[in-house]
């Protein structure tokens, strides 16, 4: 699999090197992420988790050891200069992977989600989900407060794992838990963030997740404004052109 940042282009190949049912594994790397490997406290308000680097350092070391992972079949998704230019800059200078391994964080968000949803539902039976609620394995929702430690969680998966690919929806933990399991995968290992939030959660977990109104006319500006944002974020199609000089490979 060759990335490319097309948004729907890489979504699709994503989506048929999992069908295919090769080993590789896909960490998407957003906003919480990025305050977490430059070591920072961090409070992800729409998905219920917080960090900080002392009570959590086994969580942010071990999110590090995932960031800088150098095999070939590592892809990672990595926040994009439209919806976050200060983070793009510190992830593109940070990057440890040849420009083929790397897209989008948010790819299956946006323009990409109802695709990747519906793929996603269709074949609920062919992977294993790994998620706080109604996955076949389940984790805390919030997996920072309680400092909750995965070893179980890692060593269960680790006794499944015969090519069945794993989706996990599980924040940084998902991850890191695609980066542990890679050594020992025979198939795809996503980290699918939010995708299921709708089933997973019974409500929006994000904005780009509620229904916005048809309602034309709206009484209060705020309230359309707002109804606009969730318009744009499910609309939202990334772009990033990423040179080959731009690519740091240490
Ligand atoms: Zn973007």
């Amino acid at each position: 699999m060759n990335f490319v940042r097309d948004f729907r282009k890489d979504c699709l190949a994503v989506m048929e090197a999992v069908e295919r049912g090769r080993k590789f594994a896909f960490a998407r790397f957003g906003t919480g992420e990025c305050a977490i490997l430059k070591g920072k406290p961090v409070h992800a308000r729409g998905s219920h988790w917080h960090g900080d680097p002392e009570r959590n350092a086994t969580y942010y070391a071990a999110l590090q050891t995932a960031w800088k992972c150098e095999r070939p079949e590592w892809y990672v998704g990595a926040g994009c200069p439209c919806c976050n230019p200060a983070e793009h800059h510190w992830y593109k200078k940070n990057l440890h992977i040849p420009r083929e391994g790397v897209t989008f964080a948010t790819l299956f968000m946006g323009s990409n989600w109802k695709l990747f949803h519906d793929w996603l539902m269709a074949r609920r039976s062919s992977y294993v989900l790994v998620a706080p609620h109604h996955g076949d394995f389940e984790c805390p929702a919030n997996t920072f407060e309680p400092n909750w430690d995965w070893t179980q969680l890692r060593e269960n998966l680790l006794q499944t794992l015969n090519g069945t690919p794993v989706m996990l929806a599980c924040g940084p933990l998902g991850k890191i838990l695609c980066h542990e399991l890679l050594d020992a995968a025979t198939g795809p290992l996503i980290d699918i963030g939010s995708a299921l939030d709708l089933e997973l959660w019974g409500k929006p977990t994000r904005l780009y997740l509620k229904k916005p109104k048809r309602k034309k006319h709206f009484r209060q500006a705020k309230a359309k404004a707002a109804n606009d944002r969730i318009k744009r974020l499910r609309n939202r199609t990334c772009v990033w052109k990423l040179s080959k000089k731009a690519v740091h490979k240490s």
